[in-house]
């Protein structure tokens, strides 16, 4: 099989990144492997089964033609700057079809710093099924190809079993990527816009103010994807700057979650001690981190730096109206009310807060509402089960889809379409763990399949559907 391997950022971006081997990881065993994506990419199913695979995943062998290398990354890590990040344990293979493939966990690189380069198996597979679900949830993410055990321990709090995880990204450019190059000078800082327009955003190439309108672009996509986390429940954990796709798509699944009970203040990460990373925070750290992407390019805007500032500035103060636009037009989506008024605004905001006020699980509640507008389910079997808030707001949430709409039989449908049944809940993802890393890989491979169609119900999945029923805050650690 000959693959068509690239290496445009080691070639165009050489002041960003290191050449690297990888260690080698003897005795590897693959544990997943996505056949679907792998076909996209072009690899036969038997590569996938081969020695070969084997090999080049787990840092035993090379792709023909790859210049295998590290890439170099600042970041604000909770507000604070660190100048010196990088793939302290990741290798990027190449491009194929314009797609990074890269190795997480494959041992020390030249931007290791007192780190041991590895990666432990349970974040490995926790990573791989959250980015795939995410991706089958069409919340734009990297997704998983390979996820292998390692034949050695690593230790964090405990000696748990290694893991590598192959990773493919639109780019694995991020704002720390611009932080870095915009130290390095304007020389490099500009090579790298260029090379992230080329890459992500061509249509921008022969435009006026084109790192203005790169600028613009970024924010939207970011402010998408931010809208949709919000949208699903999905709690990242650790927006620092280095973990800041340009393209837009979801990346570094480390302590992220998926809420249960609607609670703005949710929180999941063990370092998260003051909750800046918070669900309801969320949309403002998108603006904080856009305002650094922002920082870097004051230099390629304008000639004069008060005039970049306040081009800058004005994409900056967009980015809230349109998340609130983007946000609200799926919340209308997700409760059937579409298009998006300020009527319909006061009922999502309304049942929101019915939501918050007694405790109601985010997921379930869509599902049931609409289970309970299509009589399968009555109220008082549901979620809502003795709430007079919430009955009152149903008589005005119905009289508002029966004023929207002339026909409403689809409206139940439409709305299963957007609310997820099955979310990567906290317990089910621990469980599934747990087996995986004691050697049963059954309930990991059931819940993948579960994932590739998050919206259809499925009666005899009632384990996967609910909460746990143990009532006791969910911690994520970042140790992964
Ligand atoms: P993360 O929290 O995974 O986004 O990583 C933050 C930074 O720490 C990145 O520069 C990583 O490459 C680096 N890092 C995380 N874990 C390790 C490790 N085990 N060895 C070396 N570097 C690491
Ligand atoms: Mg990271």
């Amino acid at each position: 099989m000959q693959l068509d391997i690239k290496n445009s950022y080691a070639h165009d971006l050489p002041e960003l990144s290191k050449e690297c081997l990888p260690f080698g990881f003897q005795k590897s065993e693959i544990l997943i492997k996505n056949y679907e994506l792998a076909e996209e990419l072009g690899f036969s199913k038997d590569f996938l089964d081969s020695e070969k695979c084997l090999n080049i995943f787990s840092g035993n062998g090379l792709f023909e033609n790859s210049t295998p290398i590290s890439q170099a990354y600042s970041g604000h890590q909770f507000g604070q700057f660190n100048p010196n990040l990088g793939d302290g344990r990741a290798i990027l293979l190449g491009e194929i079809e314009n797609l990074d493939i890269q190795l997480k966990g494959i041992g020390q690189t030249p931007f290791s710093r007192r780190g041991d380069g590895k990666s432990a198996l349970s974040p490995v597979l926790r990573e791989y099924i959250v980015s795939e679900f995410m991706h089958s949830a069409g919340i734009p993410s990297t997704r998983s190809l390979l996820a292998l055990k390692t034949n050695e321990t690593v230790i964090r709090e405990t000696e748990q079993s290694g893991g590598i995880l192959a990773r493919v990204a639109k780019s694995h450019i991020r704002i720390g990527t611009f932080e870095f190059a915009a130290m390095q000078g304007i020389g490099i800082l500009k090579k790298l816009a260029d090379y992230s327009i080329r890459r992500h955003y061509p249509d921008l190439e022969n435009t006026n103010e084109k790192y203005l309108q790169f600028f613009a672009e970024v924010c939207k996509s970011q402010t998408k994807l931010v809208s949709k986390w919000m949208n699903i429940g999905f709690v990242h954990g650790v927006m620092n700057t280095d973990n800041v796709t340009i393209s837009g798509e979801t990346i570094d699944y480390g302590p992220c979650a998926f809420m249960d009970n609607y609670d703005p203040k949710t929180v999941f990460s063990s370092i998260d001690v003051a909750g800046r990373y918070c669900y309801a925070n969320q949309p403002a750290i998108l603006v904080w981190n856009l305002s650094k992407l922002a920082e870097t390019l004051i230099p390629l805007i304008d000639d004069e730096e008060q005039k970049s500032i306040e081009k800058l500035t004005e994409v900056l103060q967009q980015i809230m109206p349109s998340y609130e636009k983007y946000y609200y037009s799926a919340m209308g989506k997700k409760l059937g009310i579409d298009p998006i008024s300020q009527n319909n605004i006061n009922l999502v905001k309304s049942y929101l807060q019915i939501l918050e006020s007694n405790s109601i699980d985010f997921t379930l509640s869509f599902r049931d509402l609409a289970k309970v507008f299509n009589k399968t389910k009555n109220i008082e079997d549901s979620v809502f089960a003795n709430l007079d808030d919430f009955k009152r707001w149903h008589e005005d949430w119905k009289t508002q889809i029966i004023s929207e709409n002339t026909n409403l039989k689809n409206i139940t449908r439409k709305m299963d379409l957007t609310n997820p049944c099955y979310i990567p809940r906290n317990h089910i993802i621990e469980n599934v763990l747990e087996n995986a890393v004691n050697g049963d890989m059954s309930l990991a491979n059931e819940i993948l399949d579960l994932y590739k169609d998050p919206f259809s119900e499925n009666d005899n999945n009632e384990f996967f559907k609910n909460p746990s029923k143990k009532n006791v805050p969910y911690v994520t650690y970042c140790g992964t």
